[in-house]
């Protein structure tokens, strides 16, 4: 769930608000909308732009088809962007990136790099809600470039969330879906959705078992609007007698056992099998959460629209940002220092004074070696770690002491990428011959640099998101 943050909502050096509605205000010259789920667009209503006449939504062709649909706006309020090249706004280059997530959803790549007169951040990625994929990392507008500032999607943001990729989570439906048939050939199959979302996993599954899919009117018109494929669509059916595979909103009211039970009554089925999918339902013990009640048997499917934890930190890596804002779950400043902790390990710090301050600072009160020790990464904080603001650190171990060890592995973490000039300037009683040795030492911690060799460089936009892209 997005947090509802104004700050965090601004594009720094700009009068742009990334899904910021609940913040309109006459400072804004263009609003963006990253995809079409509620906990973005909120605050948008059917009068928006009254009494701001240049008021203009951005956003791809899908989301602006739906904000049209859904909220009536006239066309003068709505501008859909080209996916994948970069359009002048503002005199900021803005490119459109497929960020795998809902029909629709786009990642926002603000570049200020053209400009004369230089500005600080100059590249900033805005992933909305994202699946990352490795592929990201090749797009044409990111490749070899380095990222200012990150604003990520951390739903998942937690070392537990290692929910399997979407192909696999829809071969999980797929196998069940087979064993349910050959035990009970008389069964009906339900998958929750949201208005917008899943549909690769009912789809995806359907496709596999050759089964039609039965969806509301309401339904049907929506599917309608996010340029699925014509084969997908040509499963899609309005007679529920015709399709085995019913497709209803992922709340307790329709995907209950007394609620399937009636829809299968109704369909004519002896057994009903409904699933769930949602990341939420990873089980680390492996197999599907299950619950059965009489003729009907719920199946909670990993399938997840946003990036694991493991997924995060690969794309964090490739992006190597200076900065870094999370989305979700970092409501309080408190709450996001921990998050960026976790990622810290894998970004640039040379610019961040604040953390720089802080982890250079004389430590009074340095934890015991003891404490330090159980990261599974020589220089990653734990989920269960404090804030970096309360984390105590020594001087001394990283210093002095063997840098392989586990004490004092965050500092090393940040002094990997510490430009020894500024930080002899900061920390002036580090001494010479110590902060020497430190570069060579800390090395081979510094993450690699984004791709940039030139066979990558040459991908096409065609070919960026071709067959075997993790969806
Ligand atoms: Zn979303």
């Amino acid at each position: 769930m997005a947090e509802q943050v104004e700050s965090i909502k601004w594009i720094p050096n700009t009068r742009f608000l990334v899904d910021g509605f609940r913040f309109q205000s006459p400072r804004c010259s263009s609003y963006f909308l990253t995809h079409m789920h509620g906990d973005h667009y909120c605050g948008l209503t059917k009068s928006f732009g009254a009494g701001h006449l240049e008021a203009v939504i951005y956003c791809s062709k899908i989301t602006a088809a739906l904000l049209t649909h859904d909220f009536g706006l006239p066309p003068r309020r709505v501008r859909a962007l080209p996916m994948d090249q970069p359009v002048s706004i503002d005199g900021v280059r803005v490119t459109l990136i497929d960020a795998n997530h809902c029909p629709g959803a786009v990642m926002f790549f603000f570049d200020f790099s053209h400009r004369t007169a230089k500005v600080s951040p100059e590249a900033i990625l805005h992933t909305g809600d994202m699946r990352w994929h490795a592929r990201m990392g090749q797009h044409p507008a990111l490749c070899g470039r380095r990222i200012d500032l990150l604003l990520m999607d951390t739903t998942y943001g937690a070392p537990k969330h290692v929910h399997p990729p979407q192909e696999e989570a829809v071969a999980l439906i797929v196998d069940t879906m087979r064993k349910e048939v050959a035990a009970r050939p008389r069964t009906l199959f339900v998958v929750g959705s949201y208005r917008i979302g899943k549909e690769r996993a009912y789809l995806g599954a359907a496709r596999a078992m050759g089964w039609r899919v039965f969806c509301n009117a309401d339904k049907r018109k929506v599917l309608g609007l996010l340029d699925l494929p014509a084969a997908d669509m040509a499963l899609v059916t309005g007679d529920k007698k015709a399709a085995r595979v019913h497709v209803v909103a992922m709340g307790q009211a329709q995907m209950s056992p007394e609620a399937l039970t009636s829809r299968c009554t109704a369909a004519g089925y002896s057994h009903v099998v409904g699933f769930r999918p949602t990341g939420w339902t990873f089980r680390k013990s492996g197999g599907l959460e299950v619950r059965r009640e009489g003729c009907a048997t719920i199946y909670g499917v990993p399938y997840s629209e946003h990036s694991n934890f493991e997924e995060l930190r690969d794309c964090v890596r490739t992006l190597h940002p200076s900065r870094l804002v999370p989305t979700v779950n970092a409501a309080n400043m408190t709450a996001s220092r921990a998050m960026v902790d976790k990622f810290a390990d894998l970004m640039d710090l040379r610019k961040d004074r604040s953390r720089l301050d802080h982890y250079l600072r004389p430590a009074a009160t340095a934890p015991p070696a003891s404490e330090r020790q159980g990261s599974d990464h020589p220089t990653a904080l734990r989920g269960g770690d404090p804030p970096a603001a309360q984390l105590p650190h020594s001087r001394s171990a990283p210093l002095t002491g063997d840098c392989g060890s586990a004490g004092g592995a965050s500092e090393a973490m940040v002094l990997a990428d510490v430009d020894l000039v500024e930080q002899q300037r900061l920390q002036p009683a580090v001494k010479p011959e110590m902060a020497a040795a430190q570069p060579r030492k800390w090395a081979k911690a510094a993450p690699a640099a984004p791709c940039g060799s030139s066979k990558r460089r040459q991908l096409t936009l065609g070919s960026f998101f071709g067959k075997g892209a993790q969806r």
